[in-house]
């Protein structure tokens, strides 16, 4: 805790003086354009990755950074995505999946979680993925695999996504654009889903061309 205690002293002492002004607006409201949707590992770090601001990204964190699709399970993630299209009226949501994720080698290896009940439940969410892999990528090792299931988890929680009555009408009016990203821990490097070429590729790549939502 001593680290955690040393960071907000620092925080009241020398970060909030210096960008007093720009708290001090936030104060009045939020306008973040952005539904961001990550995993919980502590090695993601949405604002520095991205270099955003506070305020900019409204974002939802789980444990393998799932979306259950609507009516599966009314929960926290299910608010945030209404609260985010509907109040907030963001005009895209990211899912963002990460290399060496602990969700996908427990996909993997169900036998290592059996005896954590919610997460062996919570996983139940990624068999979608899972059996994806394990049905064309026999041939990849473990590393490859843990990759590729990182992947096809963020389409098919893409796919849950646009079940929910809210993200399905905004999509409809054309006022929400939705994107899958994975990220690479050690470079930082992020590939994104190009619905043209139905493949993942170098972020900037992908968004070069007009019209990628
Ligand atoms: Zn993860």
């Amino acid at each position: 805790m001593e680290r955690l205690i040393a960071g907000y002293r620092k925080l009241r002492e020398e970060v909030y003086p210096e960008r007093a002004e720009q708290f001090a607006k936030l104060e009045r409201g939020q306008a973040p354009r952005v539904l961001f949707i990550t995993c919980a590992d502590s090695r993601i770090t949405p604002e520095l990755l991205f270099q955003a601001e506070p305020g900019e990204l409204f974002i939802c964190r789980n444990a393998g950074n799932i979306v259950p699709a609507h009516g599966d399970h009314t929960g926290g993630v299910s608010a945030t995505v209404e609260y985010a299209v509907r109040a907030l009226k963001v005009t895209d949501i990211v899912v963002c999946g990460h290399s060496d994720c602990g969700v996908m080698r427990g996909l993997l290896h169900p036998e290592k979680v059996a005896s954590m009940k919610s997460v062996a439940s919570w996983l139940g969410y990624g068999e979608r993925a899972r059996a994806v892999v394990e049905h064309v990528c026999s041939h990849m090792d473990e590393e490859e695999k843990v990759m590729e299931l990182a992947r096809q988890n963020v389409l098919a929680q893409m796919d849950n996504l646009r079940t929910h009555p809210s993200v399905a009408a905004a999509m409809a009016g054309k006022t929400l654009g939705i994107h899958g990203w994975v990220l690479q821990l050690h470079t930082g490097k992020v590939d994104a889903w190009s619905a043209d070429s139905e493949q993942f590729a170098p972020l900037e790549q992908v968004y070069e061309t007009v019209g990628s939502r």
